[in-house]
């Protein structure tokens, strides 16, 4: 870490790596809780990690790293660019544990362990009452939360920034103003061409894809894009996740089901995208708070990325294509590249959100998002949710959930505690065309990835986005590596230009 100079600034980075090292710690045993754990292990997992999260905001607690801190300011000139980040980047995560008193903070994570169990309940027996009481409190802890963080005119913005920092409500308005009539006036056209709707025949109730298949498929892909395996490994997961464990171990899950081949092949180029840009982060950077992403929504950028600017363009599949055939001869033998993309890119206005397309996503978060604002701001109420809900739907998709299940209880994120969370998903999708954008002025990406080429997609974002880690903020990031600040129409323009063909559209 030759970079750091300043004496303050190498012992923060000393103490800091204490925290790392058992944030590492439970990870680790997250991951395992999510792929290895024996059903009857989990509540003695629970604790386990319960007490690893004690001892690490004790370390954020410790009176002589605050002290540091303190002493020190970002923005000091004599401090170089890595130093003023890092000083940065410790502020900005040591602010829930130092403001926040620990009474909230235990408060919060008990709230949210029963709410969780109130959810799985509620979700299971379609009622939203037993959910209600859980989420009213969640919402007062986050009021608070946020009053205790601070903000200067909302306090979603201080719940916002606890995940993409900087981002407010007023910028997600205006964005979220700008994309929501287009997207209700594309997916009506798209909806009255006569490809809508048409039924896909690969993925029937009595396919079969041998999971051994589906697996080795996606490891050929990801080693094609560059994902390192001597770093990493891929494992099998419910909800398929990245995660990095420590230096050289960035690890993956995917999720098979046998009568479907297309899903694990986009969910493992999708967490792949997440693994690269770990992977590609500078070596330097490791052990120091700069050894992460911008974001969560430049993080989603880039598994999108690889999920839908390549994996789904029809110039991959017509790669891709051929192997599909002779991994999968008795299905898939007979059938013709033409209706491919279709399989990949089918678009429908449907209730659940993590099933949706890249037409309909963001609709599901703007919703979200409004209702999240307003439980916060006090003008939305819990209990008129499953009602609210149902009219939203109607309004932006044009289409209504049967039960609360599929309605206002989809989601397992409010029953973490998490409020703020969802608008990054959206900025990941926008972040996500704007550097594709970028990307085309320097490489013929639809050659290369006709071709399977990957090689110079993957160094153009390790040397513009990845190596840098945590050194910018995600709307300087994105200044720096496309030359203006976060613009819709380079999202807006992307859909059109491949839904228009897939779909037929004039
Ligand atoms: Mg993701």
């Amino acid at each position: 870490m030759h970079y750091i100079k300043n004496k303050t600034v190498k012992k923060l980075v000393q103490k800091y790596r204490e925290i790392l090292m058992l944030d590492e710690i439970n990870s680790l045993l997250h991951w395992d809780l999510d792929v290895n754990l024996p059903e009857y292990a989990v509540s003695g997992r629970a604790e386990q990690c319960a007490c690893l999260t004690k001892l690490t905001a004790r370390l954020w607690q410790d009176k002589e790293l605050r002290m540091l801190l303190d002493s020190v300011s970002d923005d000091e000139e004599k401090l170089c660019l890595e130093e003023r980040a890092i000083v940065r980047n410790l502020k900005w995560s040591s602010k829930y544990y130092t403001k926040v008193p620990e009474k909230t903070i235990i408060d919060f994570s008990k709230t949210s362990a029963s709410a969780l169990k109130a959810w799985q309940k509620a979700k299971q027996e379609n009622n939203f009452k037993i959910f209600s009481p859980h989420l009213e409190k969640i919402v007062v802890l986050n009021k608070e939360i946020a009053g205790y963080l601070g903000f200067d005119n909302n306090p979603y913005d201080a719940l916002l920034d606890l995940y993409e920092p900087g981002l407010t409500a007023s910028f997600c308005k205006g964005l979220f103003d700008e994309l929501r009539p287009f997207l209700v006036a594309f997916l009506r056209k798209i909806k009255d061409s006569k490809h809508y709707g048409k039924e896909n025949l690969m993925h029937c109730g009595s396919c079969d894809y041998p999971i051994e298949k589906q697996k080795q498929l996606s490891e050929f892909v990801l080693l094609r894009m560059g994902y390192d395996f001597k770093a990493g490994r891929m494992d099998v997961s419910q909800h398929a996740f990245t995660i990095m464990l420590g230096q050289n171990d960035t690890r993956i899950t995917n999720t098979y089901k046998t009568n479907d081949f297309s899903r694990s092949l986009m969910v493992g180029m999708h967490e792949g995208g997440h693994a690269l840009y770990d992977q590609g982060i500078k070596k330097e950077y490791s052990n120091t708070p700069l050894r992460t992403g911008a974001s969560f929504g430049i993080h989603e950028s880039q598994s999108r990325f690889w999920e839908t600017h390549v994996g789904r363009s029809p110039e991959f599949l017509e790669f891709i294509f051929p192997f599909l055939q002779a991994f999968y001869k008795e299905k898939l033998s007979n059938e013709v590249l033409d209706t491919v993309p279709t399989v990949f890119n089918r678009v429908r206005a449907g209730v659940i959100r993590t099933a949706a397309d890249e037409v309909t996503y963001n609709l599901h978060i703007m919703l979200r998002f409004e209702i999240e604002s307003g439980l916060i701001n006090g003008a939305i109420k819990v209990q008129d949710l499953p009602e609210l809900w149902r009219e939203k739907m109607n309004d932006y998709l044009g289409v209504v959930p049967e039960t609360d299940s599929d309605g206002v209880l989809q989601d397992v994120h409010w029953s973490h505690g998490y409020m703020g969370y969802f608008p990054s998903y959206a900025m990941g999708n926008l972040y996500a065309a704007q550097f594709a954008s970028k990307m085309e002025e320097n490489l013929d990406l639809k050659e290369l990835i006709r071709h399977g080429e990957f090689s110079p997609i993957f160094h153009w974002l390790r040397e513009n986005i990845h190596q840098h880690g945590g050194i910018y903020l995600p709307d300087e990031l994105v200044k720096k590596v496309t030359g203006e600040k976060l613009n819709p129409k380079f999202f807006m323009d992307y859909i059109v230009g491949k839904y228009s063909k897939i779909y037929g559209l004039s």
